[in-house]
């Protein structure tokens, strides 16, 4: 009996009493093995006693400071910090509660730029149809995921999308990498010119897709062209790294890769590691400005905008995430899982293909390798993956999306940070026995 409202209220989940490391226990006193960070949020594991203590001298001080009254130094601490580490060009830190508050944050602020410098006539927002924002109603319209917008289109804003960057099903085999970058930027031009040239707020983008049919990085120079589209009509480029961010593809942020300078770049999950529920939004110093000649303030606001005990936790996250060798373990482990999968997985009639950065990685699942056919939606193949992964003692990440009306099957990966060899190979083992079984 439960008085909850789970997301899926026929599941009998299993209660989790302790964390510790890589590993997860439940009331029962079985182990999973934590291959996803519950879904790519706990960067460091659990238990981590340096984020525990930092939160616990936090509270000793004071818990909870509303921001209109008060700032306080640790939230300070931690914008500097992020400032600081931050790709050249992010100046400014907005902080929020997780990841839907910080795309909706970040979609008010590119609009309310526009209005402080004397362009409110611009009122489009542009995004990609494989993407996912967040689930509060600005950010689920914004984001392209069929299945999570369906019931509530109506209601949504109303948003435009464009195709995404996803080599394995859209690149053709007759194209070059450079030449299919280039196709995508001419259709967000083409977007952009329908909308109207002077019309369009910002383009939403992550850097790594997640959520929907995920781990899928964008082909290289992609996002340099659409900087190029963006500046030539003065559209704002908006990076969503709630998922990818924060360390999880083997750079802090993941447009470092990218050579790309966001206007905005949101964050979260990894940010507070779990520990805390925290979000951000990093912006530029010429909206910051904007802002500050303009009007003087920013029209929105929550309650727990840099909650102190949360703005510890990050803190602390990002120090250690920021110590020397932390990103080259993140990138060595994730060749590793790279490896092994393919290794393991790659010839496997159902695998179309295995892609990824870092410590996130994603396996797409199929019915015919050859013709990438997906598998028929109703036999729900991610939740038979996720059932075989749990009763092999293995936390993954499957889900279903739609696309372009093709549905998919796919599995995210995406470990603490902490993980050793001997563990991946244990993840990429019991996945590999939970896709057989569900396949
Ligand atoms: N943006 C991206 C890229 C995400 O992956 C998610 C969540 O998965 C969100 C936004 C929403 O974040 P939250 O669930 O913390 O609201």
């Amino acid at each position: 009996m439960t008085r909850i409202l789970h997301r899926s209220i026929a599941a009998a989940l299993p209660h989790a009493v302790s964390g510790q490391g890589v590993y997860i226990q439940d009331a029962e006193g079985r182990r999973y093995i934590d291959g996803s960070g519950g879904a790519a949020v706990s960067c460091l594991g659990h238990g981590n006693p340096e984020v525990l203590e930092a939160m616990r001298v936090q509270m000793d001080h004071i818990a909870y400071a509303h921001t209109s009254f008060f700032t306080t130094d640790v939230a300070e601490r931690l914008a500097e910090r992020l400032v600081r580490l931050a790709p050249e060009g992010l100046d400014y830190v907005y902080p929020v509660s997780g990841g839907s508050e910080a795309v909706e944050a970040a979609l008010k602020m590119a609009r309310q730029y526009f209005v402080e410098i004397g362009q409110p006539q611009r009122r489009h927002i542009i995004a990609r149809r494989q993407s996912y924002h967040g689930n509060t109603i600005g950010a689920l319209a914004a984001g392209g995921n069929a299945w999570r917008r369906a019931q509530f289109q109506p209601i949504l804003p109303e948003t435009h999308h464009v195709s995404p960057c996803y080599a394995y099903r859209d690149q053709r085999p007759d194209e070059t990498t450079d030449a299919y970058a280039q196709r995508l930027a001419a259709e967000l031009e083409a977007k952009i010119i329908e909308l109207g040239a002077d019309q369009v707020i910002a383009f939403v983008a992550e850097p790594v897709v997640g959520a929907t049919m995920g781990a899928v990085p964008a082909v290289p120079g992609y996002f340099r062209l659409i900087r190029e589209v963006c500046d030539r009509y003065g559209v704002l480029l908006i990076l969503d790294e709630v998922m990818c961010g924060m360390g999880r593809t083997g750079s802090l942020f993941a447009c470092t890769a990218e050579e790309v300078r966001p206007d905005l770049v949101t964050i979260a999950k990894g940010l507070g590691g779990g520990y805390q529920p925290i979000g951000a939004v990093m912006l530029s110093e010429q909206i910051y400005r904007a802002f500050a000649d303009g009007s003087g303030l920013f029209q929105h606001g929550h309650t727990y905008i840099g909650h102190p005990v949360a703005a510890a936790a990050a803190d602390k996250v990002v120090e250690i995430l920021s110590r020397p060798g932390m990103m080259e373990h993140v990138q060595a482990m994730g060749e590793r899982l790279q490896a092994g999968l393919d290794a393991t997985l790659g010839q496997s009639p159902h695998v179309g293909d295995i892609r990824g950065r870092g410590l996130f990685r994603g396996i797409e699942l199929v019915a015919d390798k050859d013709g990438k056919a997906s598998f028929d939606p109703a036999l729900r193949i991610h939740a038979r993956v996720k059932k075989e992964a749990m009763a092999r003692g293995l936390m993954c990440y499957p889900m279903g999306g739609t696309i372009d009306g093709v549905h998919g099957d796919h599995v995210l990966l995406a470990p603490p940070y902490i993980i050793q060899p001997e563990e991946i190979d244990q993840i990429i083992d019991r996945l590999a026995g939970a896709i057989a079984a569900a396949t």
